[in-house]
């Protein structure tokens, strides 16, 4: 074997994984499939709609560009989403974080960013331990803020319609500040939509909050060269409410106590994760770097021993 079909054969299961990655994005987005293939997907929106990961950015019924943003949505129209919520526990109960590590377009667009040759870099164990902890503030900031909204809307009409007002645009697309999908795929579209027919930048300064937000996930990305899942690590509101599940996930990763030779005189799997696990502090019976892990199995593929598995149950 030669040195470059012995790459090949080291990184075979990312090297699947991107495919899967790109696959994914054009089908979420399948604008992207209308505009290489010069077809008009329109009449199959609703479906689009139903199966709420699945949707476009161009989408005229769009309401959200995921299944957290569906459900926010829904609570602040008065609708509890069982169904919703049945489905993504579910998910996460039988695969685990595999959606952030293989689906999600946003983890995606940061793969694809860290994938520039630069020398990744770490956080200090304790800084990245407190950084852990914003996406948890955010989504009981949302919570606390949207669900008495959800309630109201059957109790008190007219409150429910002050209160939905004050919040502005926050009021009608709930995620939209704090979600980078939400974000690059229905918000920020649109956003350039206005700047062209406006032909200024005007848009991009109206709101102080739009600009703030458009200049913060702008920096995030790029901080993902260096940083890799900077965003899912630290602000995703997905990954703060799946992590939650991951525990009790029937598919985990485990390590061999016999094969595994430790940190010192190996740790390669903790060099590669790009959620800076520390995997060698996780337990060997199974372990999900305490909700953060997102399967994309690169500690598996680069241990040289062999120690990392999939475990299931
Ligand atoms: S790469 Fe494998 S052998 Fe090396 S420390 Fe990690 S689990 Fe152990
Ligand atoms: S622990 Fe392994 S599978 Fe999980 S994120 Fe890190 S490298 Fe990927």
């Amino acid at each position: 074997m030669n040195l470059k079909d012995f790459k090949i054969a080291n990184h075979l299961t990312t090297i699947f994984r991107h495919i899967v990655q790109i696959i994914a994005f054009i089908l979420i987005n399948y604008i992207i499939l209308e505009l290489i293939f010069s077809i008009n997907l329109i009449s199959f929106e609703r479906l689009f709609k139903i199966l709420p990961i699945l949707n476009s950015p161009r989408n005229p019924i769009s309401t959200g560009a995921g299944i957290l943003e569906y459900i926010f949505f829904s609570i602040i129209e008065g609708i509890i989403p069982i169904f919703l919520l049945g489905v993504f526990i579910l998910v996460i109960l039988f695969t685990n974080r595999f959606f952030c590590g293989w689906i999600c377009p946003i983890g995606a667009i940061q793969d694809a960013c860290a994938a520039i040759p630069t020398n990744k870099r770490t956080l200090k164990i304790s800084t990245h331990n407190s950084l852990l902890k914003i996406k948890y503030v955010i989504i009981i900031f949302l919570i606390i803020l949207l669900i008495p909204l959800g309630i109201v809307y059957s109790t008190n009409i007219s409150f429910y319609i002050e209160f939905r007002n004050n919040l502005g645009d926050f009021g009608d697309n709930p995620l939209s500040y704090f979600s980078l999908s939400e974000y690059i795929f229905v918000f920020f579209p649109d956003l350039v939509k206005e700047i062209f027919q406006e032909a200024s930048l005007g848009p991009l300064f109206t709101n102080f909050l739009v600009f703030f937000i458009s200049i913060f996930y702008l920096i995030l990305i790029v901080l993902s060269v260096w940083y890799p899942r900077v965003y899912c690590r630290y602000f995703c509101p997905f990954a703060a409410l799946s992590s939650t599940i991951s525990d009790y996930s029937f598919l985990k990763l485990s390590r061999s106590p016999v094969r595994c030779v430790g940190r010192t005189e190996c740790g390669i799997c903790e060099k590669v994760c790009p959620k800076q696990i520390r995997i060698l502090d996780e337990p060997f019976e199974f372990f999900t770097g305490k909700g953060e892990c997102n399967y994309c199995l690169k500690c598996r593929e680069a241990c040289p021993y062999k120690a990392i598995n999939i475990k299931i149950g």
